[in-house]
């Protein structure tokens, strides 16, 4: 069975009550693919752990039509989060905030803060205003893959990691290549300064500029993030970072760095964004080829880049 869908007008108006009659909805963002779920649906949400086998006790971030929706689900919302997402909404930026009665334990997985998005992607926004004009009030959607595994970035790539596990009735609502490529920011906003726990497209810099105060970052080993080191971003290639390729393996380096002889290239962009836009798909592709190795060229500098070198350790073996 194919669950893909095209955009629409009409198959976005099905979507949403597909996600009213507790379907899931997998849909496109700017970041990544979403596997989306009535958010206050209890069942609904049941099936999203189930579909992606993730524990059900990490968070789930909801996806709103605008910022009307943060008085909805949250409460005592500080002036530097309306300041972002003022700034940067619709985008790629998670606002974690004290919760609303409205985003119950199986949303938050029993903590007392929400996380909250705005995407930038057309279909995303109207499937959620779809879903807002039925009666819905929010979609939960982590990404669209099974727990550990690589981000989807493609309806293709979504497919082919779920539709096992799909049911008659799901979707997949294909808006083409995400543009992005890599997961939210996601800032924590209940302290009195901006935390950041997930490093994106977002940066610490831009956060600072919007807000005037100097964003935290809290140490990655002690946020809650699905999965251990070696087993999270990850495909089933081992990733090897910043060693030289040898004749088989697979190679993500940037477009001046030569593929030597032997040397399977999955990816050579000649930009940050690039690197970001790609970096899934190519991981994807050392599966799909096969590889038992993938060797990774971290790239220099910060912002995005530092963004793709922090998903880069987590993906990455580790003896
Ligand atoms: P994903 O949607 O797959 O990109 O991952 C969602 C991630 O968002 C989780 O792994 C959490 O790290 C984070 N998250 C969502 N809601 C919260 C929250 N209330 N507090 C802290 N982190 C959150
Ligand atoms: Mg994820």
């Amino acid at each position: 069975m194919s669950f893909l869908s095209l955009c629409s007008t009409e198959s976005i108006r099905d979507a949403a009550l597909a996600l009213k009659n507790r379907h899931l909805v997998a849909f496109p963002t700017e970041t990544v693919y979403g596997l989306g779920a009535d958010a206050t649906n209890s069942e609904a949400i049941a099936r999203i752990y189930e579909v992606k086998g993730r524990p059900s006790d990490h968070p789930l971030i909801v996806h709103i039509a605008s910022m009307n929706g943060l008085g909805e689900w949250s409460r005592e919302i500080p002036e530097y989060a309306i300041s972002l997402a003022r700034d940067f909404w619709p985008g790629p930026l998670t606002l974690v905030l004290k919760r609303s009665e409205l985003a119950q334990d199986f949303i938050t997985g029993g903590q007392a803060t929400v996380g909250l998005r705005v995407p930038a992607h057309p279909v995303a926004l109207s499937l959620i205003n779809e879903f807002i004009a039925i009666g819905g009030k929010g979609i939960a959607a982590p990404s669209a893959n099974r727990f550990g595994a690589v981000s989807p970035t493609t309806a293709t790539a979504v497919e082919e990691e779920l539709a096992t596990y799909l049911q008659s009735g799901d979707l997949i609502l294909d808006g083409g290549q995400s543009l992005i490529g890599l997961e939210s920011t996601i800032v924590d906003c209940t302290g009195p300064a901006p935390m950041i726990l997930r490093l994106g497209a977002i940066t610490p810099l831009m956060i600072e500029e919007s807000t005037g105060l100097v964003a935290l970052e809290s140490n990655p080993s002690a946020i809650r993030v699905s999965g251990s080191l070696n087993s999270h971003y990850s495909p089933k290639a081992k990733v090897l970072l910043d060693v030289v390729a040898e004749a088989g393996d697979g190679l993500i380096a940037p477009d001046q760095i030569p593929t030597p002889n032997g040397v399977i290239r999955l990816s050579a962009p000649s930009s940050i964004e690039q690197y970001a836009r790609e970096l899934y798909q190519a991981l994807r592709k050392a599966d799909q080829l096969g590889l038992n190795l993938v060797v990774v060229l971290q790239p220099g500098g910060d912002g995005l880049a530092a963004a793709i070198r922090d998903r880069l350790q987590r993906s990455a073996f580790v003896e």
